[in-house]
This record gives C-alpha cells, structure tokens and sequence, in this order.
C-alpha cells in the first residue's frame, strides 16, 4: 500500500469536475483517506511548489494556485503514486492519453485540473504540507 497527495486545483473546482475526478480515483482502485477545501495564500502557494522555484512558471503557477479554493486528498492505494500519474495524464494537456483526466477537462498546460506527487519523497512532504495524522484515516 502506498500514499500519495492528489490536488484538484482551483479551475477543477471552478469547472465543476470534483466529484468526477474523484470518481475516476475509487474506480480505479484508490482510496480517499483524507480530504478537505484550502483557499491557499500565494505565500503557502510557494511553499508547497518550493521546488520548482527557478522555473519561469513560478509565479504563474502560484497566483493561479492561491486564486480560489483547491480540494487536498491522500490516496492511497496499490502503487498510488504511478497510478494517480496514470489517471492525471502528461502535464501538458495536448500530450496527455485518451481518457486521461487532463485530456478530458483540461485546456491550458498551467491550469490542468490536477496535481499528483511524482515519487515517495515528494508523496511524503506533501502530504504533510495539508494534513496531520489525525486527519489521515488509513
Ligand atoms: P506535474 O503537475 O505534471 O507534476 P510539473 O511538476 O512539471 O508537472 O509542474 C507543476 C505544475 O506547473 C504543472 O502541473 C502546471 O500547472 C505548471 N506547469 C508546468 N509546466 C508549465 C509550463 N511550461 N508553463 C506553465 N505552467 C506549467
Ligand atoms: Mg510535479
């Protein structure tokens, strides 16, 4: 069993696709064991993408992540982490598979519906960054 943090950034939420992504996620073997609503500050914005702070999107990505209320949950599951990514689909919208949950509902490469962690590490800090133990019911 694995864990991972699964996002539905503001324009998911604005679009109306919560319950649809999250309906892609338990029939595909991945459990909500948490979840709340945060409406980010730019500041916790920044932190929670502190690693990608030398890209040239930072800034983007962070006014667009603090614009609205986001939907944190921990999925955990079977090889979560590799099959979240799989239910995401590629960053870039116009590169993701058929099916995919960007390919389906997304339409700009920044505001793509979803975040996913990308590995153990990442999965583990993140989960961390929204939720205390008490707040995971695995
Ligand atoms: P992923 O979310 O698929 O793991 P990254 O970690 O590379 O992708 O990037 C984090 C987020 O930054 C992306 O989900 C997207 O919202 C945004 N982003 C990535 N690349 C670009 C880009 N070239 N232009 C604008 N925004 C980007
Ligand atoms: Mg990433």
């Amino acid at each position: 069993m694995e864990r991972t943090l699964s996002i539905v950034k503001p324009d998911g939420v604005e679009k109306g696709v919560l319950g649809e992504v999250i309906k892609r996620f338990e029939s595909n073997g991945l459990r909500v064991i948490a979840m709340k609503m945060v409406c980010m500050s730019k500041e916790q914005a920044k932190g929670f993408y502190y690693v990608h702070r030398e890209r040239p999107f930072y800034e983007s990505l962070t006014d667009f992540m603090s614009s609205g209320p986001a939907v944190v949950m921990v999925l955990e599951g079977e090889n979560a982490i590799s099959k979240n990514r799989e239910l995401m689909g590629a960053t870039d919208y116009r590169e993701a598979a058929e099916g995919t949950i960007r390919k389906d509902f997304a339409t700009d490469i920044e505001r793509n519906i979803v975040h996913g962690s990308d590995g153990p590490d990442t999965a583990a800090f993140e989960i961390s960054y929204f939720f205390n133990e008490l707040e995971i019911c695995g």
